[in-house]
């Protein structure tokens, strides 16, 4: 189980999402995915080995400024590509993927497909995505979508998302380890540093109850209430 992002102007979004999804199999998986964004969502996610999710993407031709992929260990369905993450909403506007489990999903599932939800997926990961796509019909704008969803959801996560049309990857973390590389050329998030160390080995740590934003240009930390965390930078040393 494991989550990588990157936003920037370096290198190949799908390489460096693949790259990392090949670091962070030492975790233990069953099924793997990536979406990236461009001015739609690019979703690819197959049960089984990375190198399953490797050759289906390797006849199409996948570009964007921004991505997000995740090894799965699944608590919440079994493996399949119905349930491999990334999760979207009903019209593709987001992308989510999320270490952890959620454990008041069954409370938000009933709650959404009452409102008329309709969900694809056994998962618990699954409501986040929903839950964002409310809050957006409601008028909130992406990072206000995407704070109002993890406020709502109780139990462990590391949870990442993406939006179509926007370059930008926002995190948040409770119990569930998240750490973000700041490179030359662009950004990352992983759940660990060898998901990205080829790229850069100066991190920041996320902290239980923080949040992310993350840009090409820069990262962005803050608090539950929104408010912004002075973060420090730290090199790591790693022999890959
Ligand atoms: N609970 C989620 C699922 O079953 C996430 C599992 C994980 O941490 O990989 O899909």
């Amino acid at each position: 189980c494991g989550i990588i992002g990157y936003t920037g102007n370096g290198g190949d979004v799908l390489d460096v999402l693949m790259n990392g999804l090949s670091g962070l199999e030492y975790r233990g998986y069953d099924s793997a995915g990536v979406a990236v964004t461009d001015s739609s969502l690019a979703i690819h996610k197959r049960e089984g080995e990375v190198s399953a999710l490797e050759s289906a993407v390797s006849d199409s031709t996948i570009e964007g400024l921004a991505g997000i992929g995740h090894t799965r260990w699944s608590t919440h369905g079994p493996p399949s590509d119905a349930n491999a993450h990334p999760h979207t909403d009903c019209g593709s506007r987001v992308a989510v993927v999320h270490n952890g489990i959620i454990e008041n999903y069954q409370e938000l599932r009933r709650e959404l497909e009452a409102d008329g939800h309709e969900f694809t997926s056994e998962t618990d990961t699954e409501v986040v995505p929903h839950l964002i796509a409310s809050a957006l019909e409601t008028g909130a704008d992406r990072e206000e979508a995407f704070r109002a969803a993890v406020r709502r959801i109780e139990g462990s996560y590391a949870v990442a998302a993406v939006f179509d049309g926007s370059e930008t990857v926002y995190a948040a973390r409770h119990e569930s380890p998240l750490v973000l590389g700041i490179g030359d050329d662009g950004h990352y998030l992983a759940s660990d540093v060898p998901a990205f160390i080829e790229y850069t080995d100066r991190v920041v740590y996320l902290e239980d109850g923080q949040f992310a934003r993350v840009n090409p240009s820069g990262i962005v930390v803050t608090d539950e209430q929104g408010a912004v965390v002075e973060t420090a930078v730290e090199r790591v040393e790693w022999d890959p």
